[in-house]
C-alpha cells in the first residue's frame, strides 16, 4: 500500500486564522502514515484557496516553498464551498489513487483518516464520514439540518444523514464525479449517484478551531434549496396535485352552491369567499416562484458558465521530505 498516492483536499476562504495550525496537524497525519508505508511519499495535502481576500494564498504559497507535501491551488476568484471542493478534487484526480476532502477549520476529526483508508483498502471506492453526535453545533444549525434530511428524504434524494463533505473517493470514483457536469453543484447528493461500493466510518466533529464559520443562516437556506431544487423535480409534481385537488374541490362546491340555491338558500359565505380567493391566490404564487426556481436552474444549465477557474497551481511532483 505504499504505492497509494493520497491527496488531502482542503477548500480555504479566509481561513488565514486557522490554516498554519491545520497545516501542521495535517502534515503530522500524513508524515506518520508515510512512515508507516500506509501511503506513498508522493502524497500532498491540496489547499484550494477561494478567492480570499486575507492572507490565506500567502500561507499556502510559504507552506507550499517550505515543504513540497504542501500543494495549492488558487482560484481566480471566490466561488463558494462547493465549487473550490470540486476544483480541487479534479486536480487530485489526475494526481493521485485516492482524495479526502475535509474543511480547513480541523471540524473534521483528523484521525477518522484511518478509518476511511482501511476502507479504502478494503475495496470501498467511496467511504463517507459521518458525525456521531451534533451536539457541539448550535440548537438552530441541529434542528434545521435534521428538518432538511427529513425533507430531502421525503422528496426521494439519496444523502448520507450526517455527512458534510469529509469523505474519501478513489481516482475512479472522481473520474465518475468528473462526468456530472452541472452548475447546481451539491456535492453531496451527487457523490451516492455515482455509484461503486461505499462504507461509512463515524467521528466527532469538533468545534471550528478559530475563525467566523462561512456559513450564515442566509448561506445555509441558499445551499438547501440549492439541494433540493438541483437534485429533485418532486416539488413541481407536488404543485401540479395540489392544484387539481383544488380544482376538483371547487368543482364539488360549485354543484353544491347551486343546489343549495336552487332550494332557496342564499349563501352569505362573504368570508368564506375572500378567504378561498386569498388561499388560491397564495398557492398561485407559491407555485409559480417553485417553477421559477427551476426555470432559473435550467437558464443557469443551459449556459455552461464553467465552475470554478484555476488562476495558480502549486504542485511539485517530487516525493516529500516530510
Ligand atoms: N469555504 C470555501 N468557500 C466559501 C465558503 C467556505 O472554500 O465561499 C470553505 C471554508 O474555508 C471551510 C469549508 O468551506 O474550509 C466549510 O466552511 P465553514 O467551516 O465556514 O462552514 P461550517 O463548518 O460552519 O458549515
Ligand atoms: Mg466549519
Amino acid at each position: 500500500m505504499a504505492e497509494t498516492i493520497l491527496y488531502v483536499v482542503v477548500p480555504c476562504y479566509k481561513e488565514e486564522e486557522v490554516l498554519p495550525e491545520t497545516a501542521t496537524r495535517l502534515k503530522e497525519k500524513l508524515a506518520a502514515l508515510i512512515a508507516s508505508k500506509e501511503i506513498s511519499a508522493a502524497s500532498k495535502i491540496l489547499f484550494v484557496n477561494d478567492g480570499s481576500s486575507d492572507r490565506t494564498w500567502d500561507i499556502i504559497s510559504q507552506l507550499h516553498s517550505t515543504n513540497p507535501i504542501f500543494a495549492g491551488i488558487n482560484l481566480s476568484r471566490n466561488r463558494g464551498h462547493q465549487n473550490a471542493l470540486l476544483a480541487g478534487l479534479m486536480v487530485a484526480k489526475d494526481h493521485a489513487d485516492v482524495s479526502i476532502s475535509m474543511d480547513a477549520d480541523l471540524q473534521d476529526d483528523i484521525d477518522a483518516i484511518d478509518a476511511m483508508l482501511a476502507e479504502y483498502r478494503a475495496g470501498n471506492d467511496i467511504v463517507y464520514a459521518v458525525r456521531s453526535k451534533r451536539e457541539k453545533d448550535t440548537f438552530i444549525k441541529r434542528r434545521t439540518a435534521m428538518a432538511f434530511y427529513k425533507f430531502m428524504r421525503l422528496i426521494g434524494v439519496e444523502i448520507v444523514p450526517n455527512h458534510a463533505d469529509y469523505r474519501l473517493m478513489t481516482r475512479r470514483a472522481l473520474e465518475g464525479l468528473a462526468c456530472f457536469k452541472e452548475v447546481n453543484l451539491f456535492l453531496r447528493g451527487i457523490v451516492p449517484m455515482i455509484g461503486y461500493k461505499t462504507a461509512t466510518v463515524t467521528y466527532e466533529r469538533a468545534l471550528r478551531f478559530a475563525g467566523q464559520t462561512k456559513y450564515p443562516l442566509k448561506k445555509m437556506l441558499a445551499f438547501a434549496i440549492e439541494g433540493i431544487t438541483s437534485l429533485s423535480i418532486r416539488p413541481i409534481r407536488i404543485i401540479s396535485f395540489i392544484g387539481l385537488a383544488s380544482f376538483v374541490a371547487s368543482l364539488i362546491l360549485l354543484i353544491y352552491f347551486l343546489i343549495d340555491y336552487a332550494q332557496g338558500n342564499t349563501t352569505a359565505g362573504w368570508a368564506s369567499t375572500i378567504v378561498s380567493i386569498w388561499a388560491i391566490g397564495g398557492l398561485q404564487l407559491l407555485a409559480t416562484g417553485i417553477i421559477g426556481e427551476y426555470i432559473g436552474k435550467i437558464y443557469l444549465e443551459v449556459k455552461q458558465r464553467p465552475r470554478y477557474i484555476i488562476q495558480d497551481t502549486l504542485i511539485r511532483e517530487e516525493k516529500n521530505d516530510a
